[in-house]
């Protein structure tokens, strides 16, 4: 009879009442939940931690490369105007590589460039979205100044070669009136000559 005992009861006869006993012991209960290897616990090494200002210094970074790829080409406000010129019947090329900045919509025939501006990048006089961020002013300040330092060069650039530019900031771009300020700047939509350098 005892014989047709399985093997599987036979063990935990014998070794379930070891664990229980182990089990009232402090350390091996610990172990025995997977929280705490037998033994005293390792001292931390605070060296090791990262310091306030490192945990600062990587916001702010990671601030700089959010920032960084907002700004460039085919941003949102110029996607929305690129749409609208299409929709009214303009036709345009787009950063043009041999012009100075690599202006965002070129209309060549009509000798007219339109840019859109970001509001914080290019600094839009008086505009509640060019604010300075409160952190690392003078970095900021810094990147600001060479922005529009570039625009300014830029816009003389294109000026002396006889183009025409209109700026839209980006805070324009759902303004109601820009349909007009977009026909007035560039005639009535439709066929133009193309433009040659030596005409008058
Ligand atoms: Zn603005």
């Amino acid at each position: 009879m005892r014989s047709l005992y399985p093997v599987s009861i036979r063990c935990a006869r014998i070794f379930l009442p070891l664990y229980l006993g182990a089990l009232r012991c402090r350390q091996f209960r610990y172990f025995a939940m997977g929280l705490l290897a037998p033994g005293p616990r390792a001292p931390i090494n605070t060296s090791m931690l990262p310091t306030i200002s490192d945990i600062f210094q990587d916001v702010t970074d990671t601030r700089r490369r959010n920032m960084a790829a907002v700004h460039g080409k085919d941003t949102k406000p110029e996607l929305i105007v690129r749409r609208l010129l299409h929709k009214m019947g303009y036709r345009y090329r787009l950063h043009s590589q041999h012009l100075a900045g690599k202006p965002d919509i070129v209309f060549a025939s009509r000798r007219k460039i339109i840019e859109v501006q970001g509001c914080f990048w290019h600094r839009h006089p008086g505009c509640q979205f060019a604010s300075t961020p409160a952190t690392r002013k003078d970095f900021w300040q810094q990147k600001f100044d060479q922005n529009v330092r570039r625009d300014s060069r830029n816009r003389v650039a294109l000026a002396q070669s006889g183009w025409s530019v209109l700026i839209i900031w980006g805070c324009e771009v759902r303004a109601p009136e820009l349909r007009t300020r977009l026909q007035t700047f560039l005639g009535p939509p439709g066929a133009t000559q193309p433009y040659r350098s030596d005409r008058c």
